[in-house]
């Protein structure tokens, strides 16, 4: 019998996705955690019950440091309940690439992303520059961009003007800023919030936190601030 209980295990184990992992990159099968609720669910509890949380994917792009993806992973699950780190990279799109300056375009990483969300949210995580047009040039730099309400959102480590990387800390509030938008919120007049706009500078030190109606907002949606 326990020879039987092992093959079934390793058929399981066989059967799950190789490339879903915990923040410690421990398999996780996010197909169990989000279950589709069936109306033949009766029970009083079952109805009562809320549904976990939609999955919220994060992709390292190339060789984006698997030791900074951790990091970010577990400091978001702090915050959001449901979080996968896709353990294979990403190839980053070449035709997204702008090769006089070195960059990649932001929009062209969410189109790319779209395609991952496994109908829950996609992080993209880069060390490349990212560009998304604006007033003062076609392909400014920025550090993250996130499609509003659109469940997709990426991140650079690179910082466009000084060609050097964000501290991790700076990464985390840049992570939480751009799921903000993934999540439907859009900048926040609180300068002290995580979703101030940065009017293309940087705000890092002044925002310490989202404020209280952006957190409301966030819980209302599963985080747990
Ligand atoms: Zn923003
Ligand atoms: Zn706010």
């Amino acid at each position: 019998m326990k020879l039987k209980g092992q093959i079934i295990l390793m058929v399981m184990a066989f059967a799950l996705s190789m490339t879903f992992t915990d923040c410690n990159g421990r398999r996780e099968t996010p197909a169990k955690a989000n279950p589709v609720h069936q109306k033949s669910v009766v029970s009083k509890a079952a109805k009562s019950e809320k549904p976990k949380p939609l999955y919220i994917y994060m992709y390292r792009y190339d060789d984006f440091p698997v030791a900074k993806a951790k990091y970010l992973c577990r400091e978001l699950e702090k915050v959001y309940p449901s979080v996968i780190l896709v353990k294979t990279a990403l190839p980053l799109p070449t035709k997204e690439y702008y090769k006089k300056g070195n960059r990649y375009r932001a929009a062209g990483l969410l189109d790319d992303l779209e395609r991952f969300k496994n109908g829950g949210f996609a992080l993209g995580m880069t060390d490349e520059i990212i560009y998304h047009p604006n007033e003062m040039s076609p392909t400014w730099g920025i550090f993250g961009l996130g499609r509003t309400g659109k469940n997709v959102c990426v991140i650079s480590s690179m910082r466009p003007k000084e060609r050097r990387l964000q501290s991790d800390d700076n990464m985390r509030k840049l992570m939480l800023h751009e799921l903000g938008h993934a999540f439907g919120l859009n900048h926040c007049k609180d300068q002290h919030c995580f979703m101030v706009d940065a009017e293309h500078g940087d705000k890092f030190a002044q925002t310490p936190a989202f404020c209280d109606n952006c957190k409301r907002y966030l819980n209302s949606k599963g985080w747990k601030l």
